[in-house]
């Protein structure tokens, strides 16, 4: 059955594979993108998560098209790495704004359907260092470990519903976001890798269309790890 699927931030990297991985399934998906072209095969509204007012406006085009979201997934995350000491209020406020209160936004419209639906599937992508920490990242780290707290409220709140929601905690994954890394901080990330390698987008985009889909009807408030082994024991 086509379902009408959200994914934030599709328009690249994670979420652009995730998103192509609903569509090979036969679902109708939208993804959100802020600037320049989005790419083509999906119903791409322009969306900025940390506008309140954007986010009305993608879901009513998305809506208008697709009908009321049936799954969402929010992906649409940013890192702004800084050591503490030199970490201004506005690098916390900022990352904590997109990553953390971005999602809040972005799931709350999307509940409004899925109660009257009563049924929904909300997957959020967190990050193995939401567990683990990272040095520099302090901010990132905590906004991707409030969403395990959000989504496992949410999981206690809206179960009776049939509404199901789960995070994703990728580890080290091949895109623009880990491509500013030197190559010795990549060597000394991949040292500590079991499986020795960065993830593919498309393997993580495996993980969330599983959580979205009947095989998982019975889970929900987990925390599934795509990190290669990483962050085993948290
Ligand atoms: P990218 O930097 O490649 O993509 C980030 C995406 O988020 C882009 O689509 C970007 O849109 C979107 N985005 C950022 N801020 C906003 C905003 N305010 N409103 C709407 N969209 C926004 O990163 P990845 O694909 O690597 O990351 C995707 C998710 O996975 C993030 O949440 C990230 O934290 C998480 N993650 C990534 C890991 C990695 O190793 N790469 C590891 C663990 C987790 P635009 O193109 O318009 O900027």
């Amino acid at each position: 059955m086509s379902r009408s699927v959200l994914v934030t931030g599709g328009n690249r990297g994670i979420g652009l594979a995730i998103a192509r991985a609903f569509v090979d399934a036969g679902d109708k998906v939208a993804i959100t993108y802020r600037s320049g072209e989005p790419p083509e095969g999906f119903l791409a509204v322009k969306c900025d998560i940390t506008d309140s007012e954007q986010v009305e406006q993608a879901y009513k085009e998305i809506e208008e098209a697709h009908g009321p979201v049936e799954v969402l997934v929010a992906n649409a995350g940013v890192t702004k790495d800084q050591l503490l000491m030199r970490m201004s209020e506005e690098d916390f406020t900022s990352v904590l704004d997109t990553n953390l209160t971005g999602t809040f936004r972005v799931v709350k419209r999307a509940n409004r359907g899925m109660l009257r639906a009563k049924k929904g599937r909300v997957v959020l992508i967190s990050s193995v260092v939401g567990l683990l920490g990272s040095a520099g990242q302090a901010n990132y780290a905590a906004s991707k470990a409030g969403l395990v707290g959000f989504a496992r409220s949410l999981a206690r709140e809206l179960g009776s519903r049939n509404i199901t929601f789960n995070v994703v905690a990728p580890g080290f994954v091949d895109t623009a976001m880990t491509q500013v890394l030197t190559d010795e901080q990549r060597a000394g990330i991949v040292s500590q890798v079991p499986l020795g390698r960065y993830a593919q987008p498309e393997e993580i985009a495996a993980t969330v269309r599983f959580l979205a889909s009947d095989d998982a009807s019975y889970i929900t408030g987990a925390v599934i790890p795509v990190d290669g082994g990483l962050g085993m024991g948290h």
